[in-house]
């Protein structure tokens, strides 16, 4: 190893000569154990195993201070001798500063040796005299490199003693300070002279330490603040003085002026903020605060000046936020998290709502507290809520409304749809229209109308802004029909782009087109109805047949003029009007009936009736009456139709047909009577007749001469029947209208007289009495059968006087008339057949069968001949008493002086 190579390697030249000079103990520069002394080490008591080199000296001598204070004198390069106890041995430490070649310090050692009390002490004294010297040295340096002036003083404030720093202070020589007397209050500024004297006197009357701040003058003018500290030195024996420091504190009071001036800049900040804020330091103490912070949280002053403590304020607080253990419990949370900044808010009791915004309080990188600020944000929280409730209700109702919406803006990208729209165009649930450009869009769902190229250049022209609405309808292939309505879309009063919406009409199409045909059939069914319903009113109201319709109320909804007409109304007059009021006289008896309808639905059909009408008054006229029960579709009763139809006439008829039947059934009778009469009357002459004939041949044939009354016998019976012919010829005459009769004057004088001679033979019972006035009486007539009419009558009063009573006759005028009567006493006629005593084949109940019979036909005869001839004729009788037949004729008219003719 060479030499230059030994000596830079320093720990190996410190332990070459802590070596040589036998040390006990090396160190390097650092206070490093370079070497020590096992037993030293062991004394120390190092523990085994770990080596002490290298280590601290503090840390391995630690039970040994004073060899380690020794040994950091040495390093700074003073030599010392120590002694001090090892273990409980006293020893002595003579401590070296290792210098190299360049009288750099390289480190220290320390020779270690048993204290010899007996050695002699100046050589100890001399050490410690010369450490005192040393020390003294030091406590001046000391003094004087302190940045303040250090004196001394007596109580009058003479300076016995200034440090040098004096003279940097004030920039006076600092003999200047202890030889010029009143040197102090000579340089104190003049404001602070008086009272800062006093102040000192009194605190030196009162033995206390003391200390203030004052000006004094440099001596460039400068004006100096000082702090002072004085102490007031009373020792026995000595006058008291004064000792202190003057601290030179002009920086740090205008450094303390600055800052109050920006905590008072601070302060009125916080005051005119509108925030409130809280400032707290890092121990919740609260360091800064606003009146706002105080009003919003309603503290009163005591909170927050007496305890200033957060704690505190967060309690008076809770009671105003709506969820005080959460707001509480966020707060710790934040505590918890010093650099934590963070926005949030904070809803109160009574509704508002405060922003709150917290962030730590740094100086430079340290975090020294936490500042607080709340902002009333009540009205923009409301704002903002009412503002996404409007843009949510917007969405909802953008994508609940019926029609399908699209917005396109002026760049012509599509800005907005709602899901109808998409629907509508059969677009995918994934596919992103917003900011798709509109044209392609289009071209897109062009095909899917029916008209493509119209559409896409229709809508091509429609994304040019401009201010036209407008509604069109787009057909679709599938057979949709959109109505589409465009709209431009404002903002205020700029166009910013163009809305439409698509609203499908096919069904409402749909609807119309049926709606219109069913309309188009409604009319053709209503004009049907129209008609029908003419035809049927014509029908009704000329109907023979009376018909109604009654509602539910029996009110008359429907008339016929034929019902009408029976209740002596018109059709106009009825309807509506109740049925009790139109037909009063069978209300009472018909209204339970149509009840009875309405209720069993069971029709009543041919009720007859028979009444008077007021359209008939005092006829009795015959009805048969149907009431039906009129139902809807549904099948509801809604009324009562009537149906009345007349059988008046069937009636009449019918009651004809049985009195022609009746009359038939006589006629028949009357017919068979006289076939069986006429039988008889004719059969009766003819038995004698041939009983005279047989008579008559038998004399003849025997040549027996024939008596004339033989013949005479047979010739008044062919007589009889030949009468009896010629009545059945005149009445079969007369029934035919062919009876002739001549028109002559004939005089009845005459004809009387000679019917009377005719009957007189074969009156040989009944006398005959005849009774003529003088006039002679003659009528217009036919003589024979005047004749005849006489004869009739002579015989039947002969014929029926079987008690051969007189027969009278008579003849008179009377007035214009020839009066004839013809009376007898016979069996006369009852009373209840004169009136048919001169119908054809009548005969009277009294008239005998046989004896004198007849057909009936005299009479019948008699009034027909009379009755032409211009007379009357009539019979008057009483039973048993005989009969009276009298006829008149008129008289032929006198012609003066003329015959008549
Ligand atoms: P008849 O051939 O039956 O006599 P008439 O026509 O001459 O027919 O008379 C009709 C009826 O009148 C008679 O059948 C008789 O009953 C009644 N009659 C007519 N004349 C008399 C009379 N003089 N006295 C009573 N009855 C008479």
């Amino acid at each position: 190893m060479s030499m230059e190579a030994s000596i830079r390697s320093f720990p190996e030249l410190l332990l070459q000569v802590g070596r040589s000079l036998h040390a006990t103990v090396i160190v390097d520069l650092e206070g490093r154990i370079a070497r020590i002394d096992s037993a030293l080490a062991a004394a120390a008591e190092w523990g085994d195993g770990v080596p002490p080199e290298g280590r601290d000296l503090e840390e391995v001598l630690l039970l040994i201070p004073w060899l380690t204070k020794a040994l950091r004198t040495a390093l700074t390069g003073t030599e010392t001798v120590s002694e001090g106890g090892v273990r409980d041995q006293l020893m002595r430490a003579v401590v070296l500063p290792v210098f190299g070649d360049d009288g750099q310090c390289l480190g220290a050692c320390a020779r270690l040796s048993e204290s010899d009390p007996t050695k002699p002490w100046p050589a100890h004294h001399a050490a410690l005299e010369q450490e005192l010297t040393r020390t003294q040295r030091q406590y001046e340096e000391l003094i004087n490199t302190i940045d303040g002036v250090v004196w001394e003083a007596d109580v009058d404030f003479h300076f016995t003693f200034v440090n040098k720093q004096s003279e940097r202070l004030l920039g006076y020589p600092h003999r200047q300070w202890t030889q010029e007397p009143d040197f102090w209050r000579n340089h104190v500024h003049p404001e602070d002279r008086e009272w800062a004297q006093a102040y000192c006197m009194k605190a030196s009357r009162e033995h206390r330490p003391y200390e203030f701040e004052y000006r004094m003058l440099a001596a460039d003018e400068r004006v100096v603040w000082l702090r002072t500290i004085v102490t007031v030195l009373a020792e026995e024996g000595r006058p008291p003085r004064l000792r202190g420091i003057m601290v030179d504190v002009t920086e740090q009071r205008r450094a303390r002026e600055s800052l109050e001036q920006s905590s008072s800049l601070v302060r009125a900040t916080l005051e005119s903020i509108a925030d409130a804020v809280l400032a707290l330091d890092t121990h919740r103490r609260v360091t800064a605060y606003n009146k706002r912070f105080q009003q919003l949280w309603q503290l009163p002053d005591d909170v927050l000046e007496g305890g200033p403590d957060a704690e505190n304020t967060l309690a008076a607080a809770l009671h105003l936020v709506k969820e005080p253990k959460r707001f509480a419990d966020r707060i710790r949370e934040v505590y918890a998290n010093p650099t934590l900044e963070e926005v949030d808010t904070v809803e109160m009791a009574d509704g508002r709502i405060l922003e709150r915004t917290t962030r730590p309080q740094r100086l430079g990188t340290a975090i020294i507290g936490r500042i607080w600020s709340y902002r009333d944000v009540t009205a923009e929280h409301q704002a903002r809520e009412k503002l996404e409730q409007s843009a949510s209700l917007l969405r909802t109702t953008f994508d609940s409304i019926a029609d399908g919406v699209v917005a396109v803006g002026a760049n012509k990208k599509i800005t907005a749809y709602n899901k109808r729209f998409q629907q509508l165009w059969r677009i995918p649930d994934g596919a992103l229209l917003e900011n798709l450009d509109a044209v392609q869009a289009v071209l897109a769902a062009a095909p899917l109308v029916k008209n493509p190229e119209r559409f896409v250049s229709r809508l091509r022209e429609m994304f040019e802004l401009s201010d036209v609405a407008d509604v069109d309808s787009v057909e679709f292939r599938d057979g949709r029909i959109l109505e589409r309505t465009s709209l431009p879309q404002r903002l205020g009063g700029t166009i910013i782009g163009r809305v439409w919406s698509y609203r499908d009409v096919t069904e409402e199409r749909i609807a119309k087109a049926e709606q219109e045909r069913l309309l188009a059939a409604e009319q053709t069914a209503r004009e049907q109805l129209e008609e029908s319903f003419a035809v049927l009113d014509t029908f009704l109201n000329n109907s023979p047949v009376g018909m109604g319709f009654l509602d539910r109320n029996l009110r008359f909804i429907q008339v016929n003029d034929a019902l009408a007409a029976l209740h002596g109304k018109t059709r106009e007059q009825e309807l509506g009007r109740p049925f009790r009021e139109m037909a009063p006289l069978v209300a009472a008896n018909v209204e339970p009936l149509i009840y009875q309808v309405m209720e069993t639905g069971k029709p009543i059909i041919g009720l007859d009736m028979a009444l008077e009408v007021p359209a008939t008054p005092g006829q009795l006229r015959y009805w048969r009456v149907s009431y039906y029960p009129v139902r809807t579709t549904s099948g509801r009763i809604v009324g009562i139709g009537v149906v009345v139809v007349e059988l008046s006439a069937e009636r009449r008829a019918q009651q004809e047909r049985e009195r022609l039947l009746l009359e038939a059934h006589e006629a028949i009778q009357i017919r068979d009577d006289f076939l069986a009469v006429a039988s008889h009357e004719l059969k009766t002459p003819l038995t004698p007749l041939k009983l005279h004939l047989q008579r008559l041949q038998k004399r003849c044939a025997s040549g027996q001469p024939i008596p004339p009354e033989y013949a005479q016998k047979a010739l008044d019976q062919v007589e009889r029947l030949s009468g009896l012919i010629s009545d059945m010829l005149d009445s079969s005459q007369i029934e035919a209208g062919r009876l002739e009769l001549e028109r002559e004057p004939v005089p009845l004088r005459e004809v009387l007289r000679e019917a009377l001679a005719e009957i007189r033979p074969t009156c040989l019972h009944h006398p005959l009495e005849y009774e003529e006035g003088a006039e002679e009486l003659i009528v217009l007539g036919d003589r024979d059968r005047l004749e005849q009419v006489l004869m009739n009558l002579l015989e039947n009063a002969r014929k029926y006087s079987p008690m051969k009573g007189p027969i009278r006759v008579t003849l008179t005028r009377n007035g214009a008339e020839a009066l004839v009567s013809v009376s007898d006493s016979g069996i006369g006629i009852p009373e209840d057949q004169l009136a048919h005593l001169f119908e054809r084949f009548f005969r009277a109940s009294n008239a005998p069968v046989s004896g004198f019979g007849g057909l009936g036909l005299g009479l019948y005869i008699c009034r027909h001949i009379v009755e032409r001839l211009g007379g009357r004729i009539w019979a008057e009788s009483q039973a048993h008493q005989g009969t009276t037949f009298r006829f008149t004729l008129p008289l032929q008219a006198q012609v003066p002086g003329g015959n008549a003719s």
